[in-house]
């Protein structure tokens, strides 16, 4: 880790001062910042202390930056209260919770068309990233086994992907070894949609992946094109390569908004999908759900058996222990809405994001991305209508002020002079606060456009794929 220049509060000795009202001499008033404390503090001291300092966090609702649900009704808190201390990984301790935990990744099997839903495979996550890796070690593993039959060696592989793909793609490479090859978008081609997948595949690709709801725009990767491109590839070289489908936001809009399109396992190219059910899935951050299209696609080798009913249970996952509060809370919201429900929730967070996309249009300084058609979420640039001296980071510093976090960033490899706002429209982002968001925009752009020299602030430090990953995906 680089080390951090010592900010103020940085020193070794660094205190936290309670408040007086909490303190009864002669105990101490203040509490070690960097080391445990020599004794206790009484709960009710230490409840203000993470009370107040967490209620320094930015207000959740005004964070149009996130995809992850930020609000649930009141019976799933209430079971979220009676279930933390239940550990996911003792299956035979909690086998209720195991059995809730299997059919909740069957009915998304089921969602997603797997021809044998009951006969197939899957696993809960602690979100889209352990879910998307697991799909692509599997990916890994059978490659390599079909290479080791084939006396072919196995140092070399490669995963082919978009150059707008999420982090955590580039996590999955780096720590397994993989190599990335990133297919660049470019304004003719926004999204992966199967040109040039010729010029990238080869003998050492483990798969591609396709992402359903890019997180940059929102926008489809074309999984249809990518897999008849591959259909396409395999007739010439005999070369048949697997798709993984990384639908951590679309999985759970695309089977009630576009129930026609074909991304999933109607595509007998895809072996694999992962979503977070904590995203669209609808429940409170910790959740990832990965399904493959059949047992085979999962080699026999990556599986490992646990206790369960005095027998023993296939798990796949990367962690041990974990919360099991997030599994029950999907399945009361599979429970709670149905497909029905589903579906009216999604019509209405992208009717919002429509009517964003629409208020947008009206504002000649910016030019719309995307317009909430796929996933719901709505970005857009500047357009040259802007008078030069401001730029989207000062928009979104001056929607701060009025406590909305809306991210800027550069768009990926060979886009990067492109910079996007983008908002992301959830499940309790209502028309009304959609309203009030709109016209703090435009009263935002009006101030800027009123300035008559570049704004003098210190330029905006170009942000790393690391503070991206913090603070937009
Ligand atoms: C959010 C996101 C991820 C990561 O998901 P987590 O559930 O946060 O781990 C991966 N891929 C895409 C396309 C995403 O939008």
């Amino acid at each position: 880790m680089p080390e951090t220049p010592r900010a103020h509060g940085h020193e070794p000795d660094a205190v936290i001062s309670l408040n007086p009202m909490y303190v009864r001499p002669p105990e101490s008033a203040t509490i070690a910042r960097w080391r445990l404390a020599p004794g206790e503090t009484e709960p009710s001291a230490a409840y203000q202390v993470v009370h107040e300092e967490a209620g320094l966090d930015g207000n959740p609702r005004r964070n149009l930056a996130t995809f992850v649900t930020t609000w649930m009704e009141p019976e799933a808190e209430r079971l979220y209260s009676e279930s933390v201390g239940k550990n996911l990984v003792d299956k035979d301790e909690y086998s209720a919770t195991a059995a809730i935990e299997e059919r909740c990744w069957r009915i998304v099997a089921d969602l997603w068309n797997a021809p044998e839903p009951l006969d197939t495979i899957g696993a809960s996550a602690i979100g889209s990233s352990e879910a998307g890796i697991l799909g692509a070690l599997a990916l890994k593993r059978r490659w390599q086994h079909a290479r080791r039959a084939a006396g072919k060696p196995t140092d070399r592989p490669n995963l082919v992907m978009s150059s707008a793909v999420q982090v955590c793609w580039a996590k999955f490479c780096n720590y397994f070894e993989v190599e990335p090859r990133l297919v660049p978008i470019s304004k003719e081609h926004p999204v992966l949609d199967g040109s040039m997948l010729a010029d990238y595949v080869d003998e050492n690709t483990i798969g591609v992946v396709a992402i359903l709801g890019v997180t940059y725009t929102g926008m489809y990767d074309q999984v249809e094109d990518i897999s008849r491109a591959l259909d396409e590839i395999e007739a010439r070289t005999g070369l048949s390569i697997q798709i993984h489908v990384d639908a951590a936001s679309g999985g759970m809009i695309a089977p009630f908004l576009q129930p026609e399109l074909k991304w999933d396992f109607r595509l007998p190219r895809v072996a694999s999908i992962n979503t977070s059910g904590h995203k669209y899935g609808l429940v409170y951050p910790g959740l990832g759900w990965v399904v493959w299209r059949e047992k085979t696609a999962v080699p026999e080798d990556l599986i490992f058996w646990v206790p369960y009913l005095g027998g023993n249970t296939p798990t796949l996952a990367i962690n041990f222990s974990r919360p099991s509060a997030q599994v029950l809370l999907q399945y009361y919201e599979f429970l709670r809405l149905g497909h029905e429900g589903y579906r009216r929730v999604q019509r209405a967070s992208q009717d919002v994001a429509k009517h964003f996309a629409a208020g947008v249009r009206t504002m000649p300084e910016l030019t719309l991305w995307s317009d909430g058609g796929d996933i719901p979420v709505v970005a857009w640039q500047l357009s040259s209508a802007a008078n030069g001296f401001w730029t989207l980071h000062d928009l979104s510093d001056r929607l701060r002020m009025r406590g909305w976090m809306v991210p800027t960033y550069a768009m990926p490899q060979d886009l990067t002079d492109i910079v996007v706002q983008r908002v992301v429209v959830r499940n309790g982002l209502s028309r009304d606060l959609a309203d009030v968001f709109l016209s703090d925009l435009r009263s935002a752009i009006a101030e800027l456009q009123s300035v008559s020299s570049v704004l003098t602030l210190p330029p905006h430090h170009v942000e790393s794929a690391h503070e991206r990953a913090v603070s937009v995906f």
